[in-house]
């Protein structure tokens, strides 16, 4: 589900023969994929409101912090968190991150060969469900919005689009870029700018699975990438952003991915 872009004025900006030199793209995709991913990008210009002005998909946000992520839990749950469960979360959303990362590395002048991914807040009704003790990431409870818990905003860049955060306690160190919001008994999933959110019961049954396959749709849709609920790019009909048609992250997936950064790199200099 595709959700929580917030439409913008468009801005139609047409660099007139004045833009710095850029460097050469690298674009070598399968010959199989040309024309499906010619039909999506078709698609995609088409139909978002947009696309080239909204400045928070997840590229904006890595290229703010120069090539790391950082993450708050949304436990919406009434279950109880141990220190373990806490840390395999934190590793199984890194383990699943890399899987969309490692298409970039290398590729097309991505500068990031890996992205690290922190979890530096947990956001929870009731302080007693976690399980710890320690301080090695911030805890905020009872904060609600959209009737669940959330970290405070002043650290959050959905609510701070300029990179700095004034009105967070731990500053820029420990603000965060995107909700990992866990809901109990939510079925589906949704992403976005501000993160992704799945069942609770879902990803904590699957801290060990190779692949989480609603996440890693999601993460999709936070790096700018589409759904195909109406229709299907010719020649490709399995992949994760076809939702249900693929529980991994196809070489198509990979190549619309790497047409998403070839399109916007230029914001950033590449
Ligand atoms: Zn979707």
């Amino acid at each position: 589900m595709w959700r929580g872009f917030v439409a913008a004025l468009f801005a139609a900006v047409m660099a007139v023969g004045v833009a710095a030199p850029a460097r050469a793209d690298t674009w070598n995709p399968p010959a199989n994929l040309v024309t499906p991913l010619n039909q999506v990008w078709q698609h995609v210009e088409s139909t978002y409101g947009d696309l080239y002005g909204f400045r928070n998909y997840g590229w904006d946000q890595l290229f703010a912090n120069k090539g790391y992520l950082n993450f708050c839990v949304r436990w919406d749950s009434p279950q109880p968190v141990t220190a373990q469960q806490r840390d395999a979360v934190h590793a199984q959303l890194a383990r699943q991150y890399k899987k969309w990362m490692d298409a970039m590395a290398g590729h097309n002048n991505f500068p990031y060969a890996s992205v690290p991914i922190k979890v530096v807040g947990w956001a929870v009704r009731d302080r007693n469900q976690l399980q710890w003790t320690d301080n090695s990431v911030d805890i905020y409870v009872n904060d609600i919005r959209e009737n669940a818990p959330q970290c405070s905003e002043g650290c959050g860049r959905f609510f701070n689009r300029g990179g700095t955060y004034p009105r967070c306690p731990g500053g820029v160190p420990r603000h965060y870029d995107q909700s990992l919001w866990l809901t109990s008994g939510f079925g589906g999933g949704a992403g976005g700018d501000w993160g992704q959110r799945i069942g609770s019961e879902y990803f904590m049954g699957n801290l060990n699975s190779a692949d989480v396959h609603i996440f890693l749709h999601e993460v999709g849709h936070t790096f700018g990438l589409d759904d195909f609920y109406d229709w299907t790019p010719s020649g490709v009909d399995r992949f994760i952003m076809k939702a249900g048609s693929s529980t991994v992250i196809t070489e198509f997936d990979k190549w619309m991915l790497r047409d998403f950064w070839r399109h916007l790199k230029n914001r950033y200099g590449f």
